[in-house]
Parts: structure tokens; C-alpha cells; sequence
């Protein structure tokens, strides 16, 4: 098993020659990159048809896909009316990720709502065993889900929630976002010490084997001193933007692990992603 990288979405080079989503895979393995992640953050609009076709031409390519659920999905609701519109928007994304064969859903943890970070946190939780027993319930028991660690500081989703969030269920496995761990620590998440001590934290809440194929998105990110994340950069925006992505290839490459890297830079992200692996392969080389 080794990393595999892909983009987040259709970058612009794509979108600038081709009109339909279900020309990404073949697009992307013509690159040399090896996934996908479909986005659905402004809702689950995909019919059965499309994600079905867009199943087969992926596995056609070899490329693996994976789904980001709405963004508008808040697990730290506590509201129940909240809860069952939340659950029934998991449903939706796990079913068109069913129809796509994709095998990895990124959700976000949720907004603090002027609470503190713990009462915010313990009802996500709640709220995620909901979500998961309505999963299994539903017939959707064999996918993936992931929480992701968030770059707004105001935001839920650090990386000790994040792992918090995953030992609910063996089956969850974090979606850590380098680009958003960066953007919240105000710049001091990045370089080598910074990504070790991160995966080193994996290894140890969640074992060696659970963490080596941990789920991953990455960019370089501007952010401001009170808040946090910005906005995405791409790996072209060398002006302060991090964080560096060499390092993190080098110890992912060193630990023999086999992470899904899912590049959100803005409008470069296949690019990008391909500038990862190639790190990647150098690390492994060496
Ligand atoms: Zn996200």
C-alpha cells in the first residue's frame, strides 16, 4: 500500500476543457494521480445515474473516490430538529457515495455557537453516534465516515477533538487537515517537528494501522490573527502562505504509511496534488 493524492474537486485546468465531472478519473490518471474527492458541500445534488457512471469511469481509471458532505452540517447543534436534518443530509451523502463506490465521507465537527469547547464537543458526539447508528440502520455500516479538523479558530474540530470525535467508533478515521491545523495554530503548525508530534498522535489514539491510513486534505492557507483560516492558496503563493508540504511527504514516505491526500488548494489542487506525490516518491526513494 502507498499514499495516494488526488484533488478536491475539479481543478480549473479541467474545468477549462471539459464540461462534466465524469471525465475527471480518466483526467486525473492521465496526470498520474490516483483520487477524487467529490464535493457536495453545497448539498447532495448528484442523481443515481451520474454517480453511478462517474463509479465506473473512476474504477475504470483506478481512481479511488471519496465524498465531502455539506458544509453546512453542524454536529455541535444541539437542537434536535437540527440533529434529524443533519442525520437525514449524512444519509444523502453516504447514499451517493454508495452509488459512486466511494468509500470515504468528510464531515465536519461543527461551530462552537458561543459555547464553550467542551459543551460544543460533547454534543457532537452525541450527535455522531446518532448519525452512525442511523448509518448502520440505513445499510450504510461499510463506509467511511471522517471528521475533519477545521482552520477556523471559532470553529469545532481541533486535532484532540477530532480524535476524540473518532473514538467513539473503531470505524471513523480523521480527516486532518494540515492546511486548517496551520491556519488555526496561527502559522505554527508546519515543518517537520509540527507534522511529527501530529502523526506521532495518530499513531498513538488510534494504533499504527487505523492511523497509517488516516484521511488527509491539504493546502497552503492565508489566515488572519483572530480567526483563523482566510482563504486556500495554491503551492504557486509562496508569500508566507504555508504549510510546507515536504516534510509531511518525507515522514509519511519514512513511516511506511498509506495516507489519501486530498489537495484543496484554490484552482491548482490537480497540480498541486501531483507536486505532493512527487515529493512523496522522492522521500520513498531515498
Ligand atoms: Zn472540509
Amino acid at each position: 500500500m502507498s499514499a495516494k493524492f488526488g484533488p478536491a474537486g475539479n481543478a480549473d485546468a479541467f474545468a477549462r476543457t471539459h464540461r462534466s465531472s465524469l471525465d475527471a478519473p480518466a483526467w486525473l490518471a492521465a496526470l498520474g494521480l490516483d483520487c477524487y474527492e467529490y464535493q457536495c458541500g453545497k448539498g447532495v445534488h448528484i442523481g443515481e445515474d451520474a454517480a453511478r457512471r462517474l463509479g465506473e469511469r473512476a474504477r475504470q481509471s483506478g481512481v479511488t473516490l471519496s465524498l465531502h458532505a455539506p458544509y453546512f452540517i453542524n454536529l455541535a447543534n444541539p437542537d434536535p430538529e437540527a440533529l434529524a436534518r443533519t442525520t437525514g443530509y449524512l444519509l444523502q451523502a453516504c447514499r451517493a457515495a454508495r452509488w459512486m463506490g466511494a468509500d470515504r465521507v468528510v464531515v465536519h465537527s461543527g461551530a462552537l455557537m458561543k459555547r464553550t469547547r467542551r459543551q460544543a464537543l460533547d454534543v457532537a458526539k452525541t450527535s455522531l453516534l446518532a448519525v452512525i447508528r442511523a448509518c448502520d440502520d440505513a445499510g450504510y455500516g461499510d463506509l467511511t465516515l471522517c471528521p475533519e479538523t477545521m482552520g477556523k479558530i471559532n470553529q469545532l474540530g481541533d486535532m484532540d477533538e477530532v480524535l476524540e470525535l473518532c473514538g467513539l467508533d473503531r470505524r471513523l478515521i480523521p480527516c486532518v487537515d494540515f492546511g486548517h491545523l496551520y491556519a488555526r495554530s496561527l502559522g505554527r503548525d508546519d515543518g517537520p517537528e509540527a507534522f511529527a508530534r501530529v502523526l506521532d498522535k495518530l499513531a498513538a489514539t488510534l494504533g499504527e494501522d487505523r492511523a497509517g491510513r488516516f484521511h488527509s486534505h491539504f493546502s497552503r492557507i492565508e489566515f488572519t490573527p483572530n480567526g483563523g483560516e482566510k482563504c486556500h492558496r495554491t503551492f504557486a503563493d509562496h508569500g508566507g502562505f504555508g504549510p510546507d508540504p515536504a516534510p509531511l511527504m518525507d515522514l509519511v514516505a519514512r513511516r511506511g504509511w498509506s495516507p489519501t491526500f486530498i489537495c484543496e488548494s484554490a484552482g491548482t489542487q490537480a497540480e498541486d496534488a501531483l507536486t505532493m506525490k512527487q515529493l512523496y516518491q522522492n522521500a520513498l526513494e531515498r
